[in-house]
């Protein structure tokens, strides 16, 4: 079997429930030697949900993930599973008990072992005999029963990190980690593994939280993303508020492309070349208006502008107008085919798509 046979990997209700844990970050703080990987971070993930850690590379989503898993030590702060500290100044509860599954960003399986003895690893407590059959179960639930006496070099990437999933649900963790686990896989796969990995972990119900640095991703995947940047919290929410409400122009331009306008707000409004936008909750002076490609309309209304250049994108073409009173050409997204290079249009847009913040709202 392929990695992209058929839309299911294995059999759904293989998987085996966990118990979902509470897991729980209280200031947590990391540094090592002069450089602070983690600030102050607090986050409560919720027994079954669902939380992608997201930002740029260096931002700390790896120290966090391993300070839950016991590999790193916080430098302060308190952890807590289910409301019960397992790591502060003062204690710290060792990895294998903590209840945690890690899937690793190079799936870390050991490259002498069979695939069920790799997935049957963790499971230690387990008489040999039960170990196998739970092994069998995690592999069938990825779909990859039939490889369990194969080695993981004659796997494919994508079907090794399913043998990575499943060694990590086997133990029926309570909270289970995953480092950028599909960054190995090319773009053809990415997606059906996504998909299928969310089935696995819906079914397991385990609490889980998945580093990584594409907002796509962490919208696809995620019931709540935590935004970092420089080891700290930006902003926590569901995908609607992070791409909707967000929290700050980097935010704003972390999950979409922006047009960024310069403007001053003045008694609730700010005036724009292409219309007024409210402001209600801005004190006057200068604020910075983000406004999506897809929130400008082009026809009749609104400001004279000059395609300067149309790329076709499929369903729609990303145009570079001109604008007058605009420094930066604006990219617009349209619908294919009705601009050309060189057309003079007007465009006005969606007030309603359009985000304001304050100049030093960065
Ligand atoms: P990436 O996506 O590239 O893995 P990240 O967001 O996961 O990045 P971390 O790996 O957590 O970021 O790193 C956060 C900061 O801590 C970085 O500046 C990094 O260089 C530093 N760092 C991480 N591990 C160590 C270490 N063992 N020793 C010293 N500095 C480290």
């Amino acid at each position: 079997m392929n990695d992209l046979a058929g839309p299911h990997w294995g059999r759904s209700g293989t998987a085996g429930a966990a118990i979902p844990a509470r897991l729980t970050f209280e200031s947590i703080t990391h540094r090592f030697g002069a450089v602070t990987a983690v600030s102050d971070m607090s986050l409560d993930v919720a027994p079954g949900e669902i939380v992608a850690l997201l930002g740029r590379s260096g931002c700390g989503k790896t120290t966090l993930l391993r300070i839950a898993a016991g590999i790193e030590r916080q430098t302060t702060g308190r952890l807590c599973l289910h409301g019960r500290v397992i790591a502060d100044e003062t204690r710290f509860e060792p990895p294998e008990t903590r209840g945690i599954g890690f899937v690793f960003q190079d799936y870390a399986l050991f490259p002498h072992l069979s695939v069920q003895d790799n997935v049957a690893f963790g499971l230690k407590r387990m008489s040999r005999h039960d170990a196998s059959e739970v092994a069998l179960r995690a592999l069938e639930r990825v779909g990859l029963r039939h490889h369990a006496d194969d080695y993981p070099h004659e796997l494919s990437g994508g079907e090794q990190q399913r043998v990575a999933l499943a060694r990590a649900i086997a133990p029926r963790p309570g909270v289970l980690l995953m480092d950028e686990p599909f960054s190995g896989l090319d773009r053809r796969l990415r997606d059906s593994v996504r998909e299928e990995t969310l089935s696995v972990l819906r079914e397991t119900g385990a609490t889980s939280l998945l580093v990584t640095h594409d907002p796509e991703e962490a919208m696809r995947m995620a019931d709540r993303i935590a935004l970092m940047s420089d080891g700290k919290l930006v902003q926590i929410g569901t995908p609607e508020e992070l791409y909707l409400r967000p929290a700050n122009l980097f935010a704003a331009r972390f999950f979409s492309e922006i047009n960024e306008i310069q403007g001053s707000a003045k008694a609730g409004r700010v005036e724009t070349p292409f219309g007024v936008l409210a402001a209600k909750d801005l004190p006057d002076g200068p604020v910075t208006a983000a406004i999506r490609p897809s929130a400008f309309l082009l026809g009749d209304r609104g400001q004279p502008g000059h395609v300067l250049s149309a790329r076709f994108l499929g369903d729609t073409d990303l145009l570079e107008i001109a604008v007058d009173g605009q420094d930066d050409p604006l990219r617009v997204r349209a619908p294919a085919g009705l601009w050309r290079e060189g057309s003079d249009v007007t465009i006005s847009f969606d007030a309603r798509q359009a985000l304001v913040f304050r100049a030093s709202q960065t």
